[in-house]
């Protein structure tokens, strides 16, 4: 894996999206609950990604961290899906697909109502760690798995925690993957090259990202909006030239809590309010850059 620490730099090409769009943007729904690391599954460790710290010695069950999870998937997700019917925006969900078999419903629901299923891995492994092999193998349960869930296959792919240097050849070696998210440096898709052969990449944002409300100091709801509203600014504003595309990242135990739920719930009223808003999931922004700008 080389770096590219230069990118398009100062030769931003000037795109256009569909329908003359002056931005794209991908709202992004974590599904994870029931995916996290777990005693009860056999982990040796509970989860500590958290709403609050855990008093809970690491070997033991934490009922309550289990509790916070739970939340996203009983309750969260339906109120993002809700909320997304409300505005008519399609998303792109990154799915593990442990928390779909789990939760049968939601995944019918999903692609029911529109939105994209892109590949989130099996459940919390760390991929980063694993080798070649163990990743491959990991990667292929994770597309069965959400092929029988969702009946969809996904054609995208997001590692949770961190890639591994084996993580974007293995996908692309697969077939049926057109993109991987495994990129945090740009505000636009760009190819990397695989084996020799151009393969795009759909940037994501850890920055716009509810996370921070568990780690990352994040507190207040209309922090967390601002924060959206400015980003889309800029970009809506050199979008006038360069149309460019801008993540949100959610998760359904996060900012499917109702405060939070008001802080998305406000950003799409204000990005409605302006012309030439594209909300788009991530396989429509893959597949309209590789016609339109295939690689050289
Ligand atoms: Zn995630």
């Amino acid at each position: 894996m080389q770096r590219d620490l230069v990118g398009y730099g100062r030769n931003v090409p000037r795109i256009q999206w569909p329908g003359g769009a002056k931005i794209a943007v991908s709202l992004v729904v974590n599904y994870e609950e029931g995916a996290e690391y777990s005693i009860a599954d056999g982990d040796s460790h509970h989860e500590t990604n958290s709403e609050v710290p855990s008093p809970v010695p690491a070997g033991d069950r934490d009922l309550n961290n289990e509790s916070f999870f739970e939340y996203g998937s009983r309750v969260g997700v339906w109120r993002l899906l809700n909320m997304f019917d409300k505005y008519k925006v399609n998303s792109t969900f990154f799915c593990c697909a442990l928390a779909l078999e789990r939760n049968p419903d939601v995944a019918s629901e999903v692609v029911k109502r529109g939105h994209e299923v892109c590949g989130h891995g099996y459940r919390w492994e760390e991929y980063h760690l694993m080798v070649e092999e163990d990743e491959r193998d990991a990667i292929r349960k994770t597309v069965a798995s959400l092929q029988q869930t969702t009946g969809q296959r996904p054609v995208g792919w997001f590692t949770r925690y961190g890639p591994s240097l084996n993580t974007r050849h293995l996908v692309a070696e697969e077939g049926g993957f057109i993109y991987d998210s495994a990129g945090l440096n740009d505000d636009l898709p760009y190819y990397d090259s695989v084996n020799g052969k151009p393969w795009l990449v759909v940037p994501y944002s850890m920055e716009t990202n509810d996370a921070r409300f568990w780690r990352g100091g994040l507190v207040s709801i209309s922090g967390f909006y601002e924060y959206l509203k400015d980003t889309f600014d800029c970009l809506y504003e050199e979008g006038q030239t360069h149309p460019k595309m801008m993540s949100v990242g959610l998760h359904c135990r996060i900012a499917g809590r109702p405060a939070r739920s008001r802080a998305v719930e406000r950003f799409l009223q204000y990005a409605q309010s302006f012309e030439g808003v594209w909300f788009a999931r991530r396989d429509e922004i893959a597949r309209w850059w590789l016609e339109n700008y295939p690689a050289p």
